[in-house]
């Protein structure tokens, strides 16, 4: 087994956020306002979005091309979900789907079992045996990507905890702001998030139609799959497909969110679609 170092500062990001959401759910029965979770709602939708479309989709896997505009806005706000800068995440999420199931090159090694699923969804992300490679910003063309890394420390706090906080204050609930809009939404996107890693990679979920080599599986609806879909917009689906055809802009699964959304960018010109 390859020894895996402990990272105490997502360890302790994530109790924060968690114990913020735990908090949130007394604060919402004690002192609910509906524009607050409305505005969760939207945050969840805005920076989750830029994750799957952008980060994911476009960036990744270059399955289309999109407005320069669109590129600029979704890395911004993508930042608030607090998921690592984009030339990280590409990199590890390259490195998934070329080394899958290597528990010293996948960063998001799938073990099986369930105490194998409980240790990708959470323990592998606080603790793995994967080492990011140094990144060199002068090998990287994109400008806003370099500008994203640089400063993705006061972007993220920015977007993902000033401006909710910042807006909720507007109608007096600046607490509400930060334990739902940032606690409990950032609790649950980041459970949507694992799930790709942990469910869709797992048979306990779902089947492999397709006979993938890899540990990656088609999520079944039921009797967990429409959370998990809700959770991951949609990114849960289809993710056995997704490993044989990375570069396919849809996963082919109906009802697929992130999917849905991609469709309707493309009929406003905000996106390219290719045949996939
Ligand atoms: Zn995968
Ligand atoms: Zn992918």
């Amino acid at each position: 087994m390859p020894k895996r170092n402990f990272n105490w500062q997502i360890a302790s990001f994530f109790t924060i956020v968690t114990v913020m959401a735990g908090y949130g759910v007394w604060w919402e029965i004690h002192n609910f306002h509906l524009l607050t979770v409305l505005l969760a709602i939207a945050m969840y939708l805005l920076c989750g979005l830029s994750i799957t479309i952008t980060y994911h989709r476009a960036g990744t896997h270059r399955a289309f091309k999109m407005k320069r505009w669109l590129w600029n806005a979704t890395l911004v706000l993508s930042s608030g979900a607090v998921l690592l800068p984009f030339i990280t995440w590409c990199r590890r999420h390259r490195d998934h789907h070329a080394f899958t199931d290597d528990p010293l090159r996948d960063p998001n090694c799938a073990r099986p079992g369930f105490w194998g699923f409980l240790d990708t969804h959470i323990w592998s992300v606080i603790s793995s045996a994967y080492r990011d490679k140094p990144i060199d910003l002068t090998e990287v063309e994109d400008p806003m990507v370099r500008w994203q890394y640089r400063w993705y420390g006061p972007i993220a706090a920015t977007v993902g905890f000033l401006l909710p906080v910042s807006l909720s204050a507007i109608w007096g609930d600046a607490m509400g702001g930060l334990l739902v809009a940032c606690g409990q939404r950032m609790f649950l996107q980041y459970n949507g998030a694992f799930a790709v890693n942990s469910a869709a990679h797992s048979l306990a979920f779902g089947s492999k139609p397709g006979g993938h080599w890899s540990s990656a599986v088609r999520v079944s609806w039921l009797p967990f799959g429409f959370l998990l879909a809700a959770l991951s917009l949609g990114e849960v689906l289809g993710h056995e497909r997704h490993h044989e055809k990375a570069q396919a802009w849809s996963t082919g699964v109906r009802g697929n969110f992130t999917d849905l959304v991609l469709r309707v960018m493309n009929r406003l010109g905000w996106v390219t679609l290719r045949e996939s």
